[in-house]
């Protein structure tokens, strides 16, 4: 079993995936140098599964590709950056040529991308000491930012000089945070000043990039003394402009369900729908996560102590309901009996839960945009009282004029 020092007993031994050693083989084979590198080395020595496995090469992009091409699927949509995917035993890895990133005059993207045969320039363009680490069976594991010390120290550190690196790419400020809530890590000192001193570099940065990085941060195991840090080193505003959640909903964030929009509607639970909107439009988030999100930002305001309050909840949350109760009880203002009463009321909140469908009302003779209006007003109907939701009478509502 390869190991990265048997005589240290708290780091995890680095074990590759059959799947992924197999890869690596080959490149060695075929005389190249490949390292398994980033965050999936990061979580290995945590003792974490990886998601995925990311490999750096010594062979370029179109010599990696026709190393594999006999054997392997080769996916060849990042060799221009210098990345190759290739799929072993169905699952995509990606392979990637040693990089140095050129100059950066925009504070967003290298000017050129250029490749070079050393594992160290490689790890020295990377973001984190606990990122720029590189391990391969013959070698062991190369380490030389010091990214073992700080993953057991439990540190963020930026690879050299921190005001050059957020300068080069502000995004990396918003991974020093997001990093440190998935890991639940501390973002050291003068990392910390240099993100202070490099801030209005976000300005430039995408906003779509900026959602990515944010809601991962929001879904992460420890949000909350990411966004407290944030929010004091003035970096929130760079994010969602002049929004910031009371501290009691910063706290309860860490227990909502670790998905998007629950947390983002928890998130935004101190202001109302028009303007947690506006903010997550400014997001560029889409459509169904803003509908979502304040969906269950305006249900987690609601009081629910009887099951008729229940019900109230489900309309105004719809398919929401169930997250937006969760966040009311977090909130204080639903007992924790209300989770249970909205999952049991299992009320119908989509327009496919309805007991009636489309082709039904054009065989009533309903025609047209009138359909879909029609399907709507049952469906809020059924929500407002679910045991409506029976065919015949639905059908004698619509016959009523609803
Ligand atoms: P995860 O995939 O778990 O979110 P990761 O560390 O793999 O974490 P990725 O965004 O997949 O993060 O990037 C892979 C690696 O590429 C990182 O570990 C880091 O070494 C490097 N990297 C990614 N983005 C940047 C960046 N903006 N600046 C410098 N290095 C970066
Ligand atoms: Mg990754």
């Amino acid at each position: 079993m390869p190991s990265i020092n048997k005589t240290d007993g708290q780091m995890p031994s680095i074990v590759l995936p059959e799947y992924v050693r197999a890869l690596t083989e080959v490149l060695e084979a075929a005389g190249e140098e490949a390292y398994l590198v980033g965050g999936s080395l990061r979580d290995l020595l945590l003792g974490q599964v990886p998601h995925d496995y990311d490999l750096a090469t010594s062979a370029p992009p179109r010599r990696t590709a026709d190393i594999f091409s006999e054997e392997y699927r080769v996916i060849e949509t990042g060799l221009k950056h210098g990345t190759v995917t290739v799929l072993s035993e169905g699952k995509p890895v990606e392979i990637t040529t040693f990089r140095i990133d050129g100059s950066y005059t925009d504070g967003r993207h290298p000017d050129a991308v250029s490749f070079t045969d050393r594992i160290v320039d490689d790890l020295s363009r990377r973001d984190f000491t606990v990122n720029a680490m590189a391990y391969r069976d013959k070698t062991g594991l190369l380490d030389p930012f010091g990214g073992r010390a700080d993953l057991t120290d439990r540190l963020l550190r930026a690879v050299g000089e921190p005001v050059r690196r957020f300068s080069e790419d502000a995004l990396r400020i918003l991974r020093a945070f997001r990093f440190s809530a998935q890991l639940g890590f501390v973002i050291e000192e003068a990392t910390l000043e240099g993100i202070g001193r490099c801030k209005e570099g976000l300005e430039r940065i995408a906003k779509e990039r900026i959602a990515a990085e944010f809601l991962k941060l929001l879904c992460a195991k420890s949000p909350a003394p990411a966004l407290r840090a944030m929010r004091d080193g003035g970096v929130l505003p760079y994010v969602i402009g002049d929004y910031c959640p009371k501290e009691a909903i910063i706290d309860k964030l860490a227990t909502m369900p670790a998905e998007d929009t629950a947390r983002l509607g928890l998130f935004f639970a101190d202001t109302d729908t028009a303007r947690a909107a506006e903010l997550l439009r400014g997001l560029r988030l889409s459509n169904k996560q803003i509908t979502g999100a304040c969906a269950v930002l305006r249900g987690s305001a609601y009081e629910v102590r009887t099951p008729a309050d229940a019900r109230r909840l489900i309309a105004a949350s719809g398919v929401w309901a169930s997250m937006a109760v969760r966040a009311a009880v977090l909130l204080g203002n639903a007992e924790a009996e209300a989770i249970g009463w909205v999952e049991k009321n299992n009320a119908p909140c989509q327009l496919s839960d309805l007991a009636i469908s489309g082709r039904d009302l054009l065989a009533v003779g309903i025609r047209g945009k009138d359909v879909g209006k029609t399907l709507l007003e049952l469906l809020s109907a059924v929500m407002n009282d679910p045991s409506l939701n029976q065919k015949e009478l639905l059908l004698e509502m619509i016959k009523k004029g609803l």
